[in-house]
């Protein structure tokens, strides 16, 4: 474990570095609640005037303390930081939890930039600035300006806002979501969220990290921290809607919004995702008591067709459909409910059903090999009583001996049901108040197994490139001032990386265009090459089935007529005379270099759907084969691809590799690409591949 991270986070001695004898001050609450909680580690209050705070002897500055300092918690205000910084150091303090704000939050880089220099020539590491502080349970520390520590529990959460943590950790009580750490980064200028994954990760009182998330510059740091761990991660991430809006020459730089480029990411880091933030709490309940779902049966117990019904919509919603158990499950299930209850799946006991038959079906199903999963719902009645339903549900569990298969529980009802569901969550069994939530909570358990299969499959392969020829390419378009490769450019880079592009060449004149098309073979495409002109289309520069000679002379001239017409002042190199590529399923590949995560990728259908449907997917590059065949599968136009109505399947294999290659190409150009696409390419039966019949890259500015 990270020695420094370890010292902020859990120290055996902690300095409060302006600590006040002031009620109402930060200085004062943080001393005031490192002693209520009754921190067992050493506390030194460091203040130039006062003698004595709350009984505590206090030292004028950090170098008289007689002891090792692990941590120093700063309240004092931002211009004093530094030089107390410089003291911490000397003493050989580890670690710095800086509360003070007024730092890169208010416009101060500098000063941000220049402390955390400083803490580094010292080998000390910074939680902060700008935070509320930072708490842990089972250290009894409350290293923080919140006022308690928060519900006892397993899960730690890491949070950007400040604000949060203290509102989750008294919503901790009433949500009955218990938690060992609460952690602010608040400007994270240091310590960044994928180190404090790493950290929990080890952290022997954590079994589930839970992260608020509004933003981080380390994007590929973080992806790394989460396939690297091996406890579950939840994340919400907030602040989606904002920079989608960014202005993007390209289709992909629009469609790729913060949200499906984070959505990728999280995924790609095999971390689970909360949609809000109940549903962080839910979910954060479940994956910190209840082991993974390993399977997809999920079995669903109830009392009643209504809970079971809306059990049984949000089982598809989030991606456990209910399937009708095996016929000796379902015998077995028959002895415990009236004639006309139903064993099938959600199995119904009808509202007769009292502790004695919840025990019963709740232990067998439980039990049985079949069962991956379970979920036992409960509408409270007048005839049973909530309390002995959930103790049978409890001893089911407990006699069962299970330990690796997860359960979640829902209690639909007053008082009396949530008592009974405080008892569950007491004993580590996840209760909820809306069966929906349960089977929510359940999804989240099911989707870990998924997301840790994905992140150890096989790693991304490394294809054979000719990156001296695409960076020869791009060279000699920055040489001549421009910002944007032609087509035919375009289309050397992405052979050079090994995509299939149509054959293409360029004509300046209409002699010239003749003797390509006849070398190529009627028929043939014409396009307009200018860098100037992007969309080709719009200037009336695409001539398709081009079928003779004397249509290309008269094609040639309407095209540069066209490009004239459209943009008077246009550079235009000339017309390009391509291979006319047979019909196929357009597709749409398109990147982005985003902030966060740099060279990302997007796919879906090409043609008005990209615009109108916005039907696509997104991956950080590089991809492996797997993704790429995932991403395939995660458009809504996935059939198409499959092949409807008797069309025949698309080669998705062809086109899964070129996804890899197109991976590759935007990772390793990443210092010169900005945005790129291929759109459309098209996509043919299986076994006869894929062709890229436009293609465009927009370079990155350079200083
Ligand atoms: P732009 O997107 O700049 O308007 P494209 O090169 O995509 O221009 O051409 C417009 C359309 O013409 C494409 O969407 C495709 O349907 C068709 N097309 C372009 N090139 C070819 C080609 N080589 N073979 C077959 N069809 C083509
Ligand atoms: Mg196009």
């Amino acid at each position: 474990m990270n020695e420094q991270i370890n010292a902020v986070l859990r120290p055996k001695s902690i300095a409060v570095v302006g600590a006040s004898a002031t009620p109402g001050k930060i200085g004062y609450t943080v001393l005031e609640n490192l002693v209520k909680e009754g921190y067992n580690g050493v506390i030194y209050p460091i203040n130039p005037t006062a003698t004595e705070i709350l009984g505590m002897k206090v030292y004028k500055s950090i170098s008289d303390v007689p002891g090792p300092i692990d941590a120093a918690c700063i309240t004092i205000p931002a211009k004093f930081v530094s030089a107390a910084v410089d003291e911490c150091g000397k003493k050989g303090v580890k670690g710095l939890i800086i509360i003070t704000s007024g730092f890169s939050e208010v416009g101060d880089r500098a000063l941000e930039d220049e402390i955390v220099a400083k803490a580094h020539s010292y080998n000390m590491r910074i939680l902060g600035p700008n935070i509320v502080g930072t708490l842990s349970n089972s250290d009894k520390l409350n290293a923080s300006f919140a006022p308690f520590l928060p519900l006892e529990g397993k899960a730690s959460l890491v949070t950007q806002s400040g604000a949060l943590l203290i509102a989750i950790d008294a919503a901790s009580f009433t949500r009955r979501v218990g938690f060992d750490k609460l952690v602010s980064i608040g400007n994270a200028a240091d310590i960044s969220i994928s180190d404090l994954v790493t950290w929990l990760d080890e952290d022997a009182s954590t079994s589930c990290i839970s992260l608020y998330i509004e933003g981080f510059k380390d994007g590929r740091a973080f992806i790394e921290a989460g396939k690297a761990a091996s406890k579950p991660i939840i994340a919400l991430k907030s602040g989606v809607s904002a920079h989608g809006a960014a202005a993007a020459a390209s289709h992909t730089g629009s469609l790729a919004g913060a949200a499906k480029v984070y959505s990728a990411a999280f995924q790609q880091a095999g971390v689970i995702q909360a949609s809000d933030l109940n549903n962080l709490f839910d979910r954060t309940l479940a994956l910190s008591l209840q082991p993974p779902m390993r399977g997809d049966n999920l079995l669903v117990l109830t009392n009643g067709g209504g809970v079971g019904v809306l059990a049984t919509d949000a089982a598809e919603r989030y991606g456990l459909p209910l399937k009708f158990a095996p016929a000796d499950v379902q015998a077995e299930l028959k002895k415990h409910m009236p004639e006309f209850g139903s064993a099938k799946n959600p199995v119904d006991m009808t509202g007769m059903a009292g502790l004695e038959w919840y025990h019963e079906t709740t232990k067998f199903a439980y039990s049985h090999p079949w069962v991956d999963g379970l979920v036992v719902l409960y509408c409270e009645t007048a005839m049973t009583n909530p309390m002995e339903i959930a103790q049978g549900i409890l001893t089911a569990v407990e006699e069962s001996g299970i330990k690796d298969k997860p359960i979640t529980v829902s209690f639909v009802g007053g008082e009396r049901s949530d008592k009974a569901m405080r008892m569950l969550v007491e004993k580590g069994i996840p209760a909820y108040p809306a069966p929906d939530i349960a089977v929510n909570a359940m999804g989240a358990l099911r989707e870990y197994t998924h997301l840790r299969e994905m992140v150890t499959e096989g790693a991304v392969a490394a294809p054979k490139v000719d990156s001296k020829t695409a960076r020869e390419v791009i060279a000699k378009a920055r040489m001549e001032g421009r910002g944007a490769l032609t087509e035919i450019e375009s289309k050397q880079v992405f052979a050079a990386y090994g995509l299939p592009v149509t054959t293409t060449q360029l004509a300046r004149t209409e002699d010239e265009a003749v003797a390509l098309a006849k070398k190529i073979g009627f028929p043939i495409v014409m396009k307009i090459v200018s860098p100037d002109i992007l969309h080709k289309s719009d200037a009336g520069g695409v001539k398709v089935n081009v079928k003779d000679e004397q249509a290309v002379r008269d094609n040639f001239r309407t095209i540069m007529a066209n490009a004239r017409a459209y943009k008077a002042d246009a550079d235009i190199h000339g017309i390009a005379i391509q291979e006319m590529a047979p019909w196929g399923t357009e597709v749409i590949l398109g990147s982005v270099n985003d902030p966060t995560f740099g060279p990302t990728m997007m796919f879906g259908l090409g043609g008005i759907f990209v615009e109108v449907l916005k039907d696509v997917t997104f991956r950080v590059a590089p991809v492996s084969a797997g993704q790429a065949a995932r991403m395939l599968g995660e458009i809504r136009g996935a059939p198409i691809l499959a092949g409807v109505r008797g069309e025949a399947p698309r080669d998705r294999k062809a086109l899964s590799e070129v996804l890899c290659l197109y991976s590759n190409m935007i990772f390793d150009l990443a210092d010169e690409i900005a945005e790129s696409d291929a759109n459309p390419v098209l996509v043919y039966e299986e076994g006869k591949g894929v062709k890229v019949v436009d293609a465009r890259v927009i370079l990155k500015k350079k200083a």
